[in-house]
């Protein structure tokens, strides 16, 4: 009783240090290691920029590091759902020109 209770404790703690922090692609809606993702932070209603420290103040989303991605967040409405306003498509293009130097 106590060993099994033990060990238990043991394979939780394995997979806490295990886990990496995921978030949610607002594009492909896909769960990825956050390292995997880049930050988007909402400065003001018309400025967006791709937080690289990840400790730009604002509403963020998350997104994958590709073109196609910031593409599907802006057509399905993701962006607009994560930041709760209207991204027009001057921001959209800038973002975009932004991105491909992410772009793995
Ligand atoms: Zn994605």
């Amino acid at each position: 009783m106590m060993k099994s209770m033990m060990m238990n404790t043991t394979m939780k703690n394995t997979m806490v240090k295990k886990s990496k922090p995921q978030r949610k692609c607002v594009g492909c809606n896909e769960m990825k290691d956050k390292s995997q993702l880049i930050r988007i932070a909402k400065i003001s209603d018309d400025e967006f920029v791709f937080d690289k420290t990840g400790k730009q103040n604002g509403r963020g989303a998350y997104i994958c590091k590709s073109k196609e991605c910031l593409e599907k967040a802006f057509r399905n409405k993701g962006f607009e759902r994560s930041f709760k306003c209207k991204i027009s498509t001057e921001i959209y293009n800038g973002l975009e020109q932004e991105i491909q130097a992410y772009e793995a």
